[in-house]
């Protein structure tokens, strides 16, 4: 028998008993006691009128005794006791649950405070097998690859919950409506496709807009690219679907994944081989744990303010929600104070390049240097209300202009608290005629992966400011933050 304790002087004390594992146990005992139903919840509400009743304190600890033996018979597990008003929250925890989900027979668990909970859903069960080809069904693959799934991210630190366990039949609804009740931080479910096309193979992943439109295509993205890496896959499309319900019903991020197709001879063998099952799942976890644990971007944009361009790169940081870190030129926010102030008044950090951009003139000497510094400084601070800490060498801290000058002036900037940033990777933005597509290939090649990224940008570059859009979507392992002082500089 496992360990328990008994409040039985609580008992005494006019307490009365009610059904609760040990913290370690809590998960089994929710899934226990939605299994054993409206019988246990008859119990446990009966011992709570008794509670408030009229019954002598003899009669009430025998309630206790014998719905204590009744618990121990029906789950095999010793119960704890615990005070009254805890076994009403409990109680009304567990009829909200039936209520919610009713004759849901494998049970939700809740999610616990403080931890991630995904809910996996294996697609079809029961009478409905989903595709068929050879023999191999759908839905088996899908509970296999689910359960592996499960394994990897329980391993990983994760809460997780299955829609279904076993073969068995399970609504659209029901789906949902789990994972809503459970509180899932996130939603997957698992397929597999077929075509009338023998030879068409691979991987796709669907998402729905709606809800948590953005973040589900952040998911899909990073599940695609998990499991790729791991399998060697073909991937197909990440496409948003707005006919599958369970995608479109969920309030949180979610998508269906379609991880290979059965009527491809080669792939549905693959698919029914427990390593080959075992490199999606790893891959998916992956994809999953870089969801909610992104790397770190920092984006950096020098040579501004312009008028539409970056304007233009402050609409699509806004439409994503993001912050970056803008690098000003003084004579810039002279011309176009307004952007600079948006520029602020959106969140951004601001940082000082220079005041004016002529490499020959603010590298001639270290006083020219600080007092083309100390100008921008102060029309920075004059338009936009931002007295900046933070500042990056024009062509950065190392190039062929300032190597007489540059130690020095970095010593006697730091000593008054200023703290430059250099960039490790770029978009290359700043050549004669750059192309979006060399921008967005740059950014994605000099990235190599890193955990922190200071990444350069020109705001100022219509090309940039056109493609930015359509960058950012090539980051989905990546959260986005601005530069403050307390990030570790990059420098050179
Ligand atoms: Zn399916
Ligand atoms: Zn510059």
């Amino acid at each position: 028998m496992r360990r328990t304790e008994i409040y039985a002087g609580e008992v005494c004390a006019g307490y009365i008993g009610v059904y609760r594992e040990r913290r370690n146990w809590k998960r089994r005992w929710r899934r226990r006691v939605l299994r054993s139903g409206a019988l246990l919840l008859a119990a446990v509400l009966g011992a709570a009128a008794l509670n408030y009743g009229a019954g002598s304190l003899a009669g009430r600890m025998r309630t206790a005794e014998s719905a204590e033996q009744d618990f121990l018979v029906a789950t095999g597990v010793q119960p704890v006791l615990l005070p009254a008003t805890e076994m009403a929250a409990q109680a009304e925890e567990a009829a909200r649950i039936e209520e919610t989900l009713p004759g849901f027979p494998p049970g939700a668990t809740l999610k616990e405070a403080g931890e991630l909970l995904v809910v996996l859903d294996p697609g079809h069960g029961g009478a409905d097998d989903g595709c068929v080809r050879d023999g191999v069904q759908e839905k088996e693959i899908n509970l296999q690859i689910a359960q592996a799934v499960g394994r990897e991210l329980q391993s990983m630190g994760y809460q997780v919950q299955m829609t279904r366990d076993t073969d068995q039949a399970l609504s659209l609804e029901e789906r949902v409506k789990l994972a809503e009740t459970a509180q899932a931080d996130l939603f997957v479910s698992i397929h597999q496709n077929a075509s009338e096309v023998a030879k068409v193979t691979g991987m796709e992943v669907w998402y729905s807009a709606q809800n948590a439109g953005d973040q589900s295509r952040r998911l899909s993205r990073l599940i695609q690219t998990g499991i790729l890496e791991n399998t060697g896959a073909d991937g197909r499309e990440i496409r948003e679907e707005e006919t599958l319900y369970v995608i479109r019903e969920c309030g949180m991020a979610s998508c269906l994944v379609e991880t290979g197709f059965l009527s491809n001879r080669a792939e549905r063998q693959q698919l029914t081989d427990a390593g080959y099952q075992q490199q999606i799942a790893a891959g998916m976890a992956a994809g999953i744990d870089l969801y909610f644990h992104p790397k770190t971007m920092y984006l950096t944009f020098d040579d501004g303010p312009s008028k539409e361009n970056t304007e233009k790169v402050l609409d699509t940081l806004k439409a994503h929600n993001m912050q970056a870190t803008f690098f000003l030129i003084g004579e810039n926010v002279e011309k176009y104070p307004e952007v600079a102030r948006r520029i602020a008044a959106e969140g951004h950090t601001i940082g000082i390049h220079c005041n004016h951009h002529d490499y020959k003139e603010v590298y001639a000497s270290v006083d020219a240097y600080l007092e083309d510094f100390s100008s921008a400084h102060a029309i920075i601070e004059e338009v936009t209300g931002v007295d900046a800490r933070l500042f990056r060498f024009p062509g950065g801290s190392v190039n062929q202009y300032n190597k007489a000058v540059r130690q020095k002036i970095a010593a006697e900037l730091e000593s008054q608290g200023y703290v430059y940033y250099d960039w490790n990777a770029s978009f290359e933005d700043a050549v004669r005629e750059p192309r979006e597509a060399d921008i967005i290939e740059s950014a994605v090649s000099s990235t190599l992966g890193r955990k922190n990224v200071v990444m350069l940008g020109h705001d100022v570059i219509e090309e940039t400011a056109e493609c930015l859009d359509q960058l950012l979507d090539q980051f989905p392992e990546y959260r986005m933050a601005p530069l403050t002082e307390d990030v570790t500089p990059v420098q050179f």
